[in-house]
């Protein structure tokens, strides 16, 4: 029965747990967990998610349910469904830290903050949806330098032409342009 032992051997492998991240609300109230990498990373620009979060879009990961737990706070967690789309959105009570953004076509999926994670994902956010609602307030990452006069506070640099062809790394006068 050499076969029979061989194969109780192979039935039992080390369990190898998931690698999963922590995050948590504001407040501290809920913490939640995801086994990582996530299936996918996006930016949100509906009007939805950016009233929801507050701000020019919402960055979320996306993965099956049953990757996602509600480890702490269960009890303050209040839930939001938008009545004409059927999607809902949960968000802690005490804080308002939206945490889970689940959409009713996709019933098997559950879409979280990437900011309520400090980890690594193990996914990119190179996706976007409802790119064309993005606003023209949003910063998209324009240089900038310290405000005078204001400690912290940093003012995007808008330089005129003239200014930045005399802050080239190249002398004009090398190329017979001047
Ligand atoms: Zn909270």
């Amino acid at each position: 029965m050499a076969g029979v032992k061989k194969a109780v051997t192979k039935a039992k492998p080390k369990l190898k747990a998931a690698a999963s991240i922590r995050g948590a609300c504001l407040c501290g109230a809920v913490e939640i967990e995801v086994d990582v990498p996530v299936f996918w990373a996006w930016h949100d620009h509906t009007v939805a998610s950016r009233r929801v979060h507050g701000a020019a879009y919402a960055t979320y990961v996306g993965t099956y349910r049953s990757k996602f737990r509600l480890t702490r706070g269960e009890d303050v967690v209040s839930r939001f469904e938008e009545e004409a789309t059927g999607n809902a959105r949960s968000f802690c009570s005490r804080c308002g830290t939206p945490l889970t953004y689940e959409r009713k076509r996709s019933p098997k999926w559950v879409n979280l903050p990437r900011a309520l994670f400090a980890g690594r994902t193990g996914r990119e956010t190179k996706y976007h949806i409802g790119h064309e609602q993005l606003r023209d307030w949003a910063y998209l990452g324009a240089p900038v330098g310290p405000l005078k006069g204001y400690p912290g506070v940093m003012v995007e640099r808008t330089r005129k032409k003239k200014v930045a062809e005399s802050d080239s790394l190249f002398d004009p006068e090398m190329f017979g342009t001047k």
